[in-house]
């Protein structure tokens, strides 16, 4: 990844490009916006920029030692870490350093890639992954040693708010002052997540979403995408590159959420109790964070049916089958019940998170949805 690669983020490619040469690069920077707007590729690329040992003006020469060492991601001065679950083959006490392999494999394909695809990749879809204490030991361990070939180190933080609360105290010291050319690259896109104790120590850098023109115009220029499709996917994403290859590449799995949306809202809807338990029984399989996509998939459809009704239909962004959808279900969603609706997902999403029954959960919110549908209708 080299800064020529990242899609958009001009001016902030400018400004950690004269920072840096004014040796003004904090020691620890938090690259912070949504998913897939390119908080990891812009780090990634500033990361090869800093272990560049011939910079050019613009970005890294990709020529030197450390440049190759960096096409496979295995420059011995970055260090990797991210959130973690045990899977398959680690059954316990798993950490960064046995995933790396996985790390490099999913980066290497693509830096615009979701948090969900990184816990597809370990085969934890359905646990919560975090950085552990294991992790933080190996942050300190990793510090108090040389550098091996650049003047610099990095330790590359993927999603710092999953950082385990009572692990972090651990590296707080050596975020605070870290040895001499260390720097700290961390992601997020929950910054109300992030520990007050670790966000106090870090320069925060807000990434904003790429326009829908840069998106296209990368999708084929660095993807290979035909325009066309490119626009389309680009006007649907909505600032998120990661959603715009998954539309360009995955039209099956959106669908199969409309489906499932589908028949759930109608089992609902007519109160088809068998109906409603097969679904429930469908989905309580599915790994909580596909719950929780799936959830937010539910809200954004509600979202559009409002703009539907209030005949701002522009601002739909969406294929054309979730368009049809919306059109019909949008006369049952309206200012009689969408309050209650969304404070109905939006709690469901909290009990989640807090690990509630799945099959508990979605059966309390299928018997909502019923009464606050019919509620929509009178
Ligand atoms: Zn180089």
């Amino acid at each position: 990844m080299f800064f020529k690669d990242v899609i958009g983020q001009e001016r902030l490619k400018r400004q950690l490009i004269h920072n840096f040469k004014q040796q003004r690069t904090g020691h620890a920077l938090l690259f912070y916006g949504s998913e897939g707007t390119g908080t990891v590729a812009l780090s990634l690329a500033f990361a090869r920029y800093i272990l560049c040992v011939n910079r050019t003006d613009g970005d890294a020469c990709g020529a030197c030692a450390s440049c190759i060492k960096m096409n496979k991601l295995a420059h011995p001065d970055l260090h990797f870490f991210f959130p973690s679950a045990p899977n398959q083959e680690h059954k316990k006490e798993v950490s960064s350093k046995l995933f790396v392999n996985q790390w490099r494999e999913l980066l290497l394909d693509t830096p615009y890639f979701s948090y969900f695809q990184w816990l597809q990749k370990l085969g934890v879809e359905n646990k919560q992954a975090i950085i552990n204490a294991e992790d933080c030991n190996d942050i300190i361990r990793v510090l108090g040693m040389k550098s091996y070939e650049s003047p610099y180190r990095i330790i590359y933080i993927y999603m710092v708010d999953k950082l385990y609360y009572s692990a972090a105290p651990k590296i707080l010291k050596i975020l605070e002052e870290p040895p001499q050319n260390t720097i700290f690259l961390m992601m997020s896109d929950n910054k109300d997540r992030i520990l007050n104790t670790i966000l106090s120590r870090t320069q925060i850098m807000r990434i904003p979403p790429p326009g829908e023109e840069e998106i296209a115009g990368g999708l084929t220029e660095k993807f290979g995408i035909e325009p066309k499709k490119a626009r389309e996917a680009s006007f649907l994403a909505d600032g998120s590159v990661s959603d715009a290859l998954k539309y360009c590449y995955r039209d099956e799995e959106q669908m199969a959420d409309l489906e499932s949306f589908r028949s759930w809202m109608l089992a609902c809807f007519r109160n088809k109790q068998d109906d409603i338990i097969d679904w429930v029984n469908d989905i309580a399989t599915a790994g909580r964070e596909k719950q929780r996509s799936f959830f937010l998939y539910g809200l954004n459809i509600f979202r559009m049916c409002l703009l539907q009704n209030y005949d701002a239909e522009t601002l739909i962004r969406t294929g054309e089958q979730e368009r049809a959808f919306i059109k019909k279900f949008a006369r049952y969603v309206n200012h009689r019940n969408i309050i209650q609706i969304v404070e109905a997902f939006n709690l469901a999403i909290v009990h989640l998170d807090r690990n509630a029954n799945a099959r508990i959960l979605f059966s309390d919110l299928s018997f909502r949805v019923h009464s606050l549908m019919r509620a929509g209708t009178g």
